[in-house]
């Protein structure tokens, strides 16, 4: 045992746009690897963490259809990007030390275990990190709603929302208005009375029906995962 952090269970979501650096598109490996030396650091104080990565640095399916493209199929291409993410996240994982394995929602035995939810939290309990891949395996779903139900599933106490260039959550969008204020703690019925951006309502309303805590934090300020992970006060607690 090594402190207060053993056998505490987070599910920690990544965004897939702080994946692409500044690029935009595709994976840059600087970015991946601070992402995580950061995971690797609280898994050795003995958290257990379980990650899921958006696609949103590859494609996005309703961007794919609104340029005429079919809805289902350029889901399935989302969810294929967010497996190149989790790749990368485990070779850098592995590059500090970390065990972890890759389970998808879509079989592709090459390159990752299918989903199978109790393998998935015996490989939490011994120290490695599990990272799930193609979402739910279901077009019309997003990786937010993924994160929501796999961690109900895998009982982690709270889903850690890491975001690319944003460090809560606001009452307005503070790129486009510099009045915006900074919530430190709203309801579930208020992220959705208001219409606020955290999560797609899926999972706003999975998280709210199930009592699943969601806090929202900068994923790139140095040491923010650790500070979630140790429930410090950070970014913006939706609960209750
Ligand atoms: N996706 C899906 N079903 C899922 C999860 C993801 O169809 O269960 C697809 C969907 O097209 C989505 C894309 O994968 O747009 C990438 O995920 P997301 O948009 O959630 O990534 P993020 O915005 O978090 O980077």
């Amino acid at each position: 045992e090594t402190d207060n952090d053993s056998s505490r269970r987070f599910l920690l979501k990544l965004s897939g746009e702080a994946f692409a650096g500044g690029g935009g598109l595709g994976v840059d490996p600087d970015v991946v690897h601070k992402i995580a030396r950061e995971i690797a650091a609280v898994v050795r104080d003995g958290a257990q963490i379980a990650v899921v990565i958006g696609g949103g640095n590859f494609f996005r399916g309703a961007e794919l259809q609104q340029r005429g493209m079919d809805r289902a199929r350029s889901d399935y291409m989302g969810m294929l990007g967010t497996v190149m993410n989790c790749l990368a996240l485990q070779d850098f994982l592995e590059k500090e030390g970390i065990d972890s394995r890759v389970q998808t929602a879509i079989t592709m035995g090459q390159v990752a275990e299918p989903y199978i939810p109790l393998r998935a939290i015996r490989h939490l309990e011994k120290g490695r990190v599990v990272i799930f891949g193609a979402g739910m395996g279901m077009p019309y779903f997003s990786t937010d709603t993924t994160a929501a139900q796999r961690a109900l599933e895998i009982h982690a106490e709270a889903m850690l929302m890491g975001k690319n260039g944003v460090d809560g959550v606001y009452d307005s969008d503070p790129a486009k208005n510099p009045d915006a204020v900074k919530f430190d703690s709203l309801s579930y019925d208020e992220v959705i009375a208001r219409d606020l951006k955290v999560a797609d309502l899926t999972a706003i309303t999975l998280c709210r029906d199930n009592g699943l805590p969601i806090v929202v934090f900068e994923l790139l300020a140095e040491g923010n995962i650790a500070r979630a992970v140790k429930s410090e006060k950070i970014g913006t607690l939706v609960g209750v």
